[in-house]
C-alpha cells in the first residue's frame, strides 16, 4: 500500500495546492496509465507544474499485460510489473501518488472529483481516464454464465484458467481433455500459448472465422505460413468456422461445442479472444459523450466532452476507432502529456492516424508488419512525396507494386509495398524473420525516397570499404585498409603516397589520417597524437591536464607538463593552449597573461583582412534584429565608411575598419545594444534560425526562440575550432542544420538533434544523435555534447572530424552524452553551465579598459594616425583596392624538404632577434644571421633555407649559393668532376671550345628573365622559349610581364617528372617509368607558373631522348667528318647518355620529327606538406582538375631522322653568315 504520506497529498480536496501545482488524477494503473504518467513526470520535470494521483482497481502495479502469457511459467506477478514496486514509492511524494485496488465508480463534474467504490472521493483539476477495455464474450455465452468458459485479458482471468485447468482431473473421469480458444488473432494466439503452456490438455484448437490466422495483420500467404507453423507446435486449427453452440453438464460445467458444420466435439476448456470493448461506463455515468460501439469520444488533442477530462487507451474513442494494440494508446499520452507540459514553447500537438504495424512472437514464431501493410489488397491510404499531392482521386491498388520472397524450407515470408515508381516504401509483412522491422518501419516513417533500388531491400547492400574516402583519386576506404594491414604503408606518409588519398585537395587529409590510426590500434600499434614537440600528450589529455591539476597560465603549463619546460612554445601549443585555458575559465583574451597565446584575429577581436583593415561583426542572436539596431549599424557603418554584406550566419559584417577605429566603433555597437560576435574566434559564431511557428505556415517549432537560447548560451564560450548551429521549425530545414556542428529541426515531438555537421573544404552531413527531445531538454542535451568536444577534440578539429575520429562514432557519442555511458554527463552539464555562466562580453570590456584600448592605437607612442589604406567604389560600397599587376616581390620564399614558408611580416622575440611565422605550419624561424638562421625555434626536425640579401638601387639581391641544384650538381661540380667548364658556373667558357670558341656575344650583366621579356615584346608571336633546366626564368619573365606568355611563340621543356598517372593518360609503358629529369622537380612552383601559363603551345620532351642515345658506334659515325664540332662529339660527349636537350631541340626546329605525341593536362603538387610535393601530374581530360592547360607530351620521335639531323648539324654546321642569309 503507498505511504501515508502520499495519502494526504492524494485526498486534498483544495482546488490548488500549496504548492501552485495542478492536480492530476488518472484512473486505472494499466499500460496506458502508467506511460501517462511516467511522460508527465518526466516532461514535467523542470516546470513541476503538477502532482498525480493514479487510482488502479486491479490489485497489482501496471503490468505488462503484452506479456501475459509468460505469467504461467514463473507465477510471480512481479516479474510482469513495467516499473517495480520501489518505482512508486520512492517518488517524490509532493509530485506523484498511486491507490491500488479501488475501483473508481463516478466523476462529478461539477465538482471536479471522482468518488471510489469504498466512498472516498478525489479532487482533480484535470482527469484522465485510462480505463482500457473488457474482453468480450458473445452475448449469448455471457448469458448462460456456464463453468469452464474463460476470456483471456487479466493476470485474475490467466489465474482463472490455470485454476480450472488444474482441477479438471479431480473427479477423474475425464479421458481426454480438448481446449478451444476462439478467435485466431492476436490475443487468440497468446491466449492458445497459454493454454497449450499448461500441458493440462491433450488437444489445444483454435477456432478462426477467417481462411488464415491473424488476418488482420498478415496476408494469405503470411498467414498460412502461420497456420503451418502453428499446426507444428501440436495445436489443432480449425479455419473458417465458427462454434454454434455449447454443451454444459448438469453442473453448468462445459462439455463439448458444436461447430457451423455440426460436428461436436469434446471440450473442457473454451476461451474468448473475439474482441474487446472499451470501459467507458463511469464516464458515460458522468454525461462525456461516447461512441455507440463504446469509447469515451475524444478530439484529436484527446480532451473529451468535458474540459478538463481526457481520456487515453482503449477506453477512447478516436475517430469512431478504438485501439486494441498499445502504441496508438503510447502515442495518445504523449500527445496528451505534451500539450500539457511543452506547447508553450512549442507547437501543440495533435493525434494522427496511429502506426498500427507490430513485431510479435506469438507461438515462438516471428511475426511483423508495418506501414500500410494491405496497400496491395486495398489500396494505399495514402502515397507519400509527389505522388500523393499530385494524385487527384485516392490513390488504388495500382499504385502501388509488392516485391516478395518466400522460403517455405525456412519459413521465412517477405514482402515489401513501394509506390510503383519504387521510389517510396509504403509498408510490408515480415515472417520468420523480424530482423529488418526496425530499419523497415523508419523507413516508410521517414517517407521519403530511397537511396537505393527495391530488390536491394531485399537482396542486401554492400559493406563501408567501398566508401569513397579520397575523391580526387578515388581511393574507397577498403583500399586503405588494405595498404595499412598488409604492412605497406607504416605512417600517414607512406599511405598517403603509397594510395594517393589526401595529396590532391587535401581535404581527406584527416579521414585519412582517422582510418590509419583506427587501423594502427586495432593492429595493436601505438600511434602518437602528441600536440606538438613541446607536449608528448594530445589536445585533450592536455585539457584533462589543465582542468584537473588547475593550471591557469601558459607558464604553468609548460613548467609542469611540457616535454621542455624552459621553451617558450610554438605556434601550435600556444593557441592550443590559450583555447584550453579560455574553455576552462574563459578570462579575456586580450589579458597581458593570455594575450601573446592568441592568433592574429583573437588578439584584436576581430578578423584582419587583406588589406590590413579588420571586420567588425555584432551578434545577432538566431538573425532576430529590431529597426532601431539596424539603424545602429548603418550609422556606423556610414560614419567609418565600411563596407556592409550579410553573413551566411544572418549577422552583417561590417568590412574595413582600422584598427586605431575599432575601440570606437565598439563603443557605439555596444551602445546600441550589441556585443562581440565572436566572429574572430573558435568559439560560437551564429545559430541560425528559419521564422518557424513565428511566421511560417508549416512551422511546428519555434525556431527562433530556440535559437536565440542556444546563441545567447553559447556565445563566448572557446572550443578546438568555430562552432556553427542551425534550427530549422520543420522538415523543409530553412535554417540547413544538416552542415552544421550542431543542428535542430523541430518535429510534433520536440527536435531531432544532428551533431557533426561540416561545411567548409569537406562537408559532412550532420548526424542523429537524438531524436524528439523535448524543447526544454534541448540544452542540457547539447551542454554535454558541446562540453564534451571541447574537452577531447584535437586542436582545431572541427566537430564533423572529431566525430568521424571518434572510436565508435556516433553510436559511442550516443552512449557517452544520451545514455551516460561514462557516467560525466552530470559534471559535463556542470562544466558547461559554470562556463556560460562566466559570461562577459570581450569588447565591452575591451573598450572600459585603458591598457587593452591602447593595444589598438596605430603608434604605440602616439595618438596621430596615418592613412595607408587604399580603397576603391564598387556597387555603391568601399573595398580594398586592387594589388598592383606589376607586383614587386618581396616576400622570399624559401624551402627546406617539403616545408615552405612564405612570410613577409618578420616578427621580434623578447630579446629582439627576428624570425617568422610559417601560418600554415605553425613554426617559427630564426631570421637573423649566424649560425642559427633558418632554424626552427620549436622543433629541431625541421628548418628553412635562409639567403643573404641586400637592397640595392631599389631592387632586393639575394645571394644564392653556387650549386643551387645540390645535390644534383654536387655529383660534378662538387665531387671534383670536372668534364669542361672548371669552376665556372656559367659552364660554356671558351676552354671548352677546343677548335675554336663560337662568335657569341656575352650579354652582361643581362638577366635572362628581362631578357626574354624584352625579346618576346621585340618579336612578338616568333620567339621560342626553350627551357632546359629549372624553369625559374620562365617563370618569373611570366610574373614579369603578363603578356609575355601569350606574345611567345610556344614554350619547349626539355624534362618533365611524371608519374604513372602518365600511363594512364598515354597508355605507354615507355613514359611510365619516368623520373630521370629534375627540370621540373627542382623548382616547382616555377614549373607550375610556366606550365599553366597561357603559352600558345607548350611541348615537352622528356624520356623520349631515351630513343636517340649517344653510343660510340654513332659517335664514330659523326666524326668521319672531322671538324671541331664533331670532334667535341666524339671526345667529349658520354657514350651512355641520351641526347637530352638535342632531342627537344630538334622537336622545337621541327615538330614533324615527333611520330606520336599526346595532347594532355599537366599539373605541378605544389600542396604544401603533400608527400608527392613536385611532383608533376599528368591528367588525361576526364579527371583534370581545374586550371590546368593541354601540353603536348611528345611520346616518340623518328630517331633515324633526328641522329641524322645531329649528324649534320655536327658535321655541316651553320655559320652565323648562313643565318645572316636566312
Ligand atoms: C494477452 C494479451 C496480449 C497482447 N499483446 C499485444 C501485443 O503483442 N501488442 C500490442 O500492441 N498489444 C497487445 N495487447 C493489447 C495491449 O495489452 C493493450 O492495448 C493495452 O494494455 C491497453 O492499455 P490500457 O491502459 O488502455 O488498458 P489496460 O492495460 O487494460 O489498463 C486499464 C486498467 O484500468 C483499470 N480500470 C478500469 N476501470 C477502472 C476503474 N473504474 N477504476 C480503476 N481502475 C480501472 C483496469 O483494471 C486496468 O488495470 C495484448 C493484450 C493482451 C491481453
Amino acid at each position: 500500500m503507498p505511504p501515508s504520506a502520499l495519502e494526504a497529498v492524494a485526498e486534498s480536496q483544495g482546488r490548488t495546492q500549496d504548492n501552485g501545482r495542478k492536480r492530476v488524477i488518472v484512473v486505472g494503473l494499466g499500460m496506458v496509465g502508467v506511460a501517462f504518467i511516467e511522460k508527465l513526470l518526466d516532461r514535467d520535470a523542470v516546470a513541476r507544474e503538477y502532482s498525480i494521483l493514479v487510482l488502479g482497481e486491479e490489485n497489482h502495479v501496471a503490468y505488462n499485460r503484452v506479456g501475459l502469457t509468460e505469467f504461467f511459467a514463473h507465477r510471480n506477478v512481479k516479474d510482469l510489473y513495467l516499473n517495480p514496486e520501489s518505482w512508486y514509492t520512492d517518488m517524490d511524494s509532493t509530485r506523484f501518488a498511486y491507490r491500488i485496488g479501488i475501483k473508481v465508480s463516478g466523476i462529478d463534474r461539477e465538482h471536479k472529483s471522482v468518488v471510489c467504490a469504498d466512498g472516498k472521493s478525489f479532487a482533480y483539476d484535470i482527469l484522465v481516464l485510462a480505463t482500457g477495455s473488457d474482453a468480450v464474450l458473445p452475448p449469448d455465452v455471457a448469458t448462460q454464465g456456464g463453468k469452464g468458459v474463460f476470456v483471456y485479458r487479466t493476470i485474475s482471468d490467466f489465474e482463472q484458467m490455470i485454476d480450472w485447468a488444474e482441477r479438471l482431473d479431480e473427479g477423474g473421469i475425464i479421458t481426454k481433455k480438448r481446449a478451444i480458444v476462439v478467435g485466431g488473432g492476436l490475443l487468440g494466439l497468446e491466449a492458445a500459448k497459454a493454454v497449450k503452456d499448461m500441458e493440462r490438455f491433450d488437444d489445444v484448437t483454435i477456432v478462426h472465422r477467417s481462411k488464415w490466422l491473424l488476418s488482420q495483420q498478415l496476408d494469405e500467404v503470411g498467414g498460412s505460413f502461420l497456420v503451418e507453423k502453428v499446426r507444428e507446435t501440436g495445436v489443432t486449427v480449425r479455419l473458417s468456422t465458427e462454434i454454434k453452440k455449447i454443451q454444459w453438464d448438469d453442473d453448468k460445467r462445459l462439455t463439448s461445442v458444436t461447430y457451423q458444420d455440426g460436428t461436436t466435439e469434446d471440450c473442457q476448456m473454451l476461451c474468448y479472444a473475439i474482441g474487446i470493448r472499451s470501459r467507458d461506463a463511469i464516464g458515460a455515468a458522468a454525461g462525456l459523450t461516447c461512441h455507440k460501439r463504446g469509447g469515451i469520444i475524444i478530439n484529436d488533442q484527446m480532451k473529451s466532452s468535458d474540459d478538463s477530462i481526457y481520456a487515453v487507451g482503449e477506453c477512447a474513442n478516436w475517430r469512431e476507432q478504438t485501439f486494441g494494440l498499445i502504441g496508438p494508446g503510447v502515442e495518445m499520452t504523449d500527445v496528451l502529456t505534451w500539450n500539457m507540459t511543452q506547447a508553450k514553447l512549442h507547437a501543440p500537438r495533435s493525434f494522427t492516424e496511429p502506426d498500427l504495424g507490430t513485431r510479435l512472437k506469438l507461438m515462438g514464431v516471428d511475426v511483423a508488419s508495418f506501414g500500410d501493410f494491405f496497400a496491395d489488397r486495398n489500396g494505399p491510404k495514402k502515397l507519400p512525396g509527389r505522388h500523393g499531392k499530385k494524385a487527384k482521386s485516392a490513390p488504388t491498388k495500382d499504385d502501388v507494386r509488392a516485391l516478395t520472397y518466400q522460403d517455405p524450407f525456412g519459413g521465412i515470408y517477405k514482402k515489401l509495398i513501394f509506390s510503383a515508381d519504387g521510389k517510396y516504401l509504403l509498408g510490408g509483412i515480415l515472417f520468420g524473420n523480424v530482423s529488418e522491422y526496425t530499419k523497415f518501419n523508419a523507413l516508410v516513417k521517414a517517407g521519403r525516397p530511397l537511396d537505393k533500388s527495391p530488390s536491394e531491400f531485399l537482396v542486401g547492400a554492400r559493406g563501408d570499404d567501398d566508401a569513397q574516402v579520397c575523391s580526387c583519386h578515388n581511393v574507397s576506404k577498403g583500399a586503405l585498409v588494405v595498404k595499412i594491414r598488409d604492412g605497406t604503408c607504416k605512417s600517414i606518409g607512406e599511405l598517403k603516397s603509397c594510395t594517393k588519398a589526401g595529396t590532391a585537395c587535401g581535404g581527406c587529409e584527416s579521414t585519412v589520417k582517422g582510418i590509419f590510426n583506427a587501423e594502427m590500434k586495432a593492429m595493436g600499434a601505438e600511434v602518437s597524437n602528441a600536440l606538438c614537440i613541446h607536449f608528448s600528450m594530445s589536445r585533450a589529455d592536455l585539457f584533462n591536464v589543465i582542468m584537473v591539476r588547475k593550471f591557469t597560465t601558459f607558464e604553468d603549463v609548460m613548467k609542469n607538463v611540457s616535454t621542455n619546460p624552459m621553451a617558450s612554445g610554438c605556434e601550435i601549443c600556444k593557441p592550443t593552449i590559450g583555447s584550453i585555458l579560455a574553455s576552462v575559465y574563459n578570462r579575456h583574451v586580450m589579458d597581458t597573461q593570455v594575450h601573446g597565446l592568441q592568433d592574429t584575429n583573437d588578439r584584436y577581436l576581430g578578423n584582419i583582412q587583406r588589406n590590413g583593415t579588420f571586420s567588425v561583426i555584432p551578434r545577432i542572436s538566431a538573425g532576430e534584429v529590431t529597426p532601431e539596431k539596424l539603424i545602429v549599424l548603418g550609422e556606423v557603418a556610414k560614419e567609418y565608411n565600411l563596407y556592409c554584406k550579410i553573413t551566411g550566419g544572418q549577422r552583417i559584417d561590417m568590412f574595413g575598419a582600422q584598427k586605431q577605429d575599432l575601440p570606437a566603433i565598439w563603443k557605439k555597437l555596444n551602445d546600441g545594444g550589441f556585443e562581440s560576435g565572436h566572429a574572430y574566434g573558435k568559439s560560437l559564431r551564429t545559430v541560425k534560425s528559419c521564422v518557424g511557428t513565428t511566421w511560417c505556415r508549416y512551422g511546428i517549432g519555434d525556431s527562433v526562440g530556440m535559437a536565440v537560447r542556444l546563441e545567447e548560451r553559447y556565445k563566448s564560450i572557446r572550443s578546438p575550432h568555430k562552432i556553427k548551429g542551425a534550427v530549422s521549425g520543420y522538415v523543409r530545414d530553412c535554417a540547413e542544420f544538416h552542415n552544421k556542428d550542431f543542428g535542430l529541426v523541430a518535429v510534433q515531438a520536440g527536435f531531432n538533434v544532428f551533431v557533426g555537421g561540416n561545411g567548409g573544404m569537406k562537408p559532412a552531413h550532420a548526424q542523429l544523435l537524438q531524436e524528439n527531445v523535448l524543447p526544454d531538454r534541448v540544452i542540457a542535451l547539447l551542454d554535454r555534447y558541446l562540453m564534451f568536444y571541447i574537452r577531447t577534440a584535437d586542436r582545431l578539429q572541427r566537430t564533423a572530424r572529431w566525430l568521424e575520429a571518434l572510436p565508435g562514432g556516433i553510436e559511442y557519442l550516443r552512449d557517452v552524452i544520451v545514455h551516460d555511458k561514462l557516467g560525466i554527463c552530470a559534471e559535463l552539464e556542470k562544466q558547461m553551465q559554470e562556463l556560460v555562466g562566466s559570461f562577459f562580453d570581450e569588447w565591452n570590456v575591451a573598450i572600459k579598459d585603458a591598457k587593452k584600448k591602447s593595444a589598438f592605437r596605430q603608434f604605440v607612442n602616439t595618438d596621430k594616425r596615418i592613412g595607408t589604406i587604399e580603397t576603391v567604389s564598387e556597387r555603391g560600397q568601399p573595398r580594398p583596392a586592387d594589388w598592383p599587376a606589376e607586383l614587386h616581390m618581396k616576400t622570399f620564399v624559401a624551402r627546406h624538404g617539403q616545408m615552405k614558408c612564405g612570410s613577409p611580416h618578420p616578427r621580434y622575440d623578447e630579446n629582439g632577434s627576428a624570425y617568422i611565422s610559417c601560418p600554415l605550419h605553425k613554426r617559427n624561424y630564426i631570421l637573423s644571421n649566424g649560425e642559427k638562421a633558418g632554424s626552427c625555434k620549436d622543433d629541431d626536425a625541421q628548418s628553412i633555407t635562409t639567403f643573404e640579401a641586400k637592397e640595392e638601387d631599389g631592387q632586393v639581391w639575394l645571394k644564392l649559393p653556387p650549386g643551387v641544384f645540390a645535390p644534383y650538381n654536387a655529383t660534378a661540380e662538387a665531387l671534383g668532376s670536372d668534364p669542361t667548364s672548371g669552376s665556372n658556373p656559367n659552364r660554356i667558357v671558351k676552354g671548352a671550345f677546343i677548335e675554336g670558341y663560337p662568335n657569341t656575344t656575352v650579354l652582361e650583366g643581362v638577366k635572362a628573365a628581362s631578357y626574354m621579356v624584352e625579346m618576346v615584346k621585340k618579336y612578338p608571336g616568333q620567339v621560342s622559349i626553350y627551357a632546359t633546366g629549372a624553369m625559374t626564368n620562365v617563370a618569373l619573365a611570366v610574373i614579369l610581364d603578363d603578356e609575355f606568355a601569350r606574345r611567345a611563340k610556344e614554350l619547349v621543356i626539355m624534362g618533365g617528372y611524371v608519374d604513372d598517372n602518365m600511363y594512364q593518360a598515354t597508355g605507354t609503358t615507355n613514359e611510365a617509368d619516368i623520373n630521370s629529369d629534375i627540370n621540373l622537380m627542382i623548382d616547382p612552383e616555377a614549373a607550375k607558373i610556366a606550365l599553366t601559363a597561357p603559352f600558345p603551345k607548350i611541348t615537352i620532351a622528356g624520356n623520349v631522348a631515351n630513343q636517340g642515345i649517344a653510343s660510340q658506334d654513332f659517335q664514330a659515325e659523326i666524326y668521319q667528318v672531322k671538324n671541331s664540332y664533331s670532334k667535341l662529339i666524339h671526345d667529349y660527349y658520354p657514350t651512355i647518355f641520351p641526347f637530352w636537350d638535342e632531342t627537344a631541340m630538334a622537336l622545337l626546329i621541327d615538330p614533324t620529327l615527333a611520330t606520336n605525341t599526346s595532347i594532355v593536362y599537366m599539373d605541378v603538387d605544389t600542396a604544401y606538406s603533400s608527400p608527392s610535393y613536385g611532383n608533376v601530374h599528368v591528367y588525361q581530360k576526364a579527371l583534370m582538375p581545374p586550371n590546368v592547360r593541354t601540353v603536348h607530351y611528345v611520346n616518340t620521335i623518328d630517331a633515324k631522322r633526328f641522329k641524322n639531323m645531329i649528324k649534320n648539324a655536327v658535321q655541316y654546321p651553320k655559320t652565323c653568315a648562313d643565318l645572316k642569309k636566312l
